[in-house]
């Protein structure tokens, strides 16, 4: 019988009947044909459930050869259960690198990128927009290979693995280049007063408020090709004594009476982490935060063009939801994009999150709060986040969310790879 699954955040655990290591694509083909029922698994980063199945459990973990680094052309490809880590490392060695990113990059590529994970900045649109082209194999063992001219690649990309199983991904790449990265605080009445320069003055803008504090730590990010200046220690005090260790002290103390603690411990946070600092780091380094300690999340994409009006809502939510918050709330941006299911789909979006460390009751009521709030607003939740799932809710958020039915009946016309999660396409 397989051990417990778990996801990173330890919000739920599952024991499948069967966990399938596929090493090559004909064996992964042959074990879809042989079973009745399967879902893909990443790296188990998500809190939605769309790996939970108690048939088989698919783990792309001997797929994630790096097939070919085509310089010239600036092109990868890769076999999709890659760790994202593993993949730059390795085209750093070729003086190459991912133009975005997310936050971490310890998913796979193929969970990232089925999620519509994205990172942050007006031009930049979710990962999955870097992307040149990628192979599938459906429910029936068929392999496609789809291409930016055919509308199903916009289709399947970020489907959740709910037509089939990609087991190839070819990337455009970029240069190397660095981050002039620049950490800051300003007051969140002045940043919701001038929330368009912001978004529009840097490459990568994004921030933390960690509530109930009245101050935000901003980051504001521009690309560059000007020399690295940050030192090892440098980055060793900032991203792991401060970052990591002072952090997940401070929010462990926190948890220990929150009314007390909390307030005082986040404004503490941000008085130190949104200190001035200024450094020229290498391009992962910009994107990337320390691994954080375990924690709860839902974040939601809205239109940028009401986020004056949506920052101000959400700062009165949650700071009225008698919520204490142990941890950061982030703040991101991004350019509309053109996949069917992705929650910026057509809209340039303010993506508002809800991150917190608390009991499971606590946490559920929290996060109703923010989901009816967030609903009446039009927001789309982050597929691999926390959300209720109302079918009734999404089919009017996604105007292809009945096209996407009609894929899943042409690609799995035996439904073998819905799960209870994401039987909401096919209801
Ligand atoms: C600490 C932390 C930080 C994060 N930061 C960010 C961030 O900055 N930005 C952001 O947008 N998100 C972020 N996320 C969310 C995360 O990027 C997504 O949940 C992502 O999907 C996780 O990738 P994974 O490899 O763990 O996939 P999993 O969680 O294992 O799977 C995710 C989904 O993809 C499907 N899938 C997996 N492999 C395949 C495949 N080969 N073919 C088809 N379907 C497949 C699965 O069935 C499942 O439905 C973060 C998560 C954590 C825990």
């Amino acid at each position: 019988m397989p051990k417990p699954i778990q996801n990173f955040g330890r919000t739920w655990s599952f024991v499948p009947k069967k966990i399938a290591t596929p090493a090559t694509v004909d064996e992964l083909a042959q074990l879809i044909i042989d079973n009745p029922k399967l879902r893909p698994m990443g790296s188990k980063h998500s809190w939605s459930q769309g790996i939970v199945t108690d048939e088989t459990l698919v783990s792309l973990e001997k797929l994630n050869q790096l097939l070919e680094i085509d310089i010239e052309n600036k092109k990868v490809r890769t076999r999709a259960g890659i760790i994202l880590k593993n993949l730059l490392t390795a085209l750093e060695q070729k003086g190459l690198a991912m133009a975005n990113l997310g936050s971490i990059h310890a998913q796979t590529l193929a969970g990232a990128i089925c999620t519509g994970t994205h990172g942050t900045g007006k031009n930049f649109q979710c990962l999955a927009a870097q992307v040149h082209s990628f192979e599938m194999l459906d429910g029936l063992g068929r392999n496609h290979l789809f291409e930016k001219d055919n509308p199903e690649f916009y289709a399947l990309l970020t489907g959740m693995g709910s037509c089939g199983i990609i087991h190839t991904i070819t990337l455009n790449v970029v240069n190397c280049f660095q981050m002039h990265a620049i950490t800051d605080s300003a007051g969140f009445d002045e940043v919701i007063e001038n929330i368009e320069q912001y978004i529009s003055g840097y490459d990568h803008f994004k921030f933390w408020w960690l509530a109930p504090s009245q101050k935000l730590i901003l980051f504001k990010n521009n690309r560059t090709d000007a020399k690295r200046n940050d030192s090892n220690f440098k980055r060793f005090v900032q991203d792991d004594l401060i970052s990591v260790w002072m952090y997940r002290f401070l929010v462990w103390v926190g948890k220990l009476n929150r009314k007390k603690f909390i307030p005082a411990i986040n404004r503490f946070l941000t008085k130190a982490g949104g200190k001035f600092n200024e450094r020229i780091c290498k391009s992962v380094v910009g994107f990337l935060t320390p691994l954080p300690p375990v924690h709860r999340e839902t974040e939601w994409a809205f239109d940028a063009k009401d986020a004056r009006r949506l920052l101000q809502e959400y700062k009165n939510l949650l700071q009225q939801s008698g919520g204490y918050y142990n941890f950061v709330q982030e703040v991101r941006f991004t350019k509309a994009d053109d996949f069917w299911l992705s929650p910026a789909y057509k809209r340039d979006s303010i993506w508002l999150s809800m991150y917190n460390m608390d009991s499971k009751e606590n946490w559920e009521q929290q996060l109703s709060h923010f989901e009816n709030w967030a609903m009446q607003n039009g927001g789309r939740p982050h597929w691999g986040k926390d959300a209720s799932w109302d079918k009734a809710y999404l089919e009017k958020q996604y105007e292809k969310f009945s096209d996407f039915k009609s894929l899943i009946k042409k690609y799995d016309p035996y439904q073998k790879f819905l799960n209870k999660w994401n039987a909401f396409f096919c209801e």
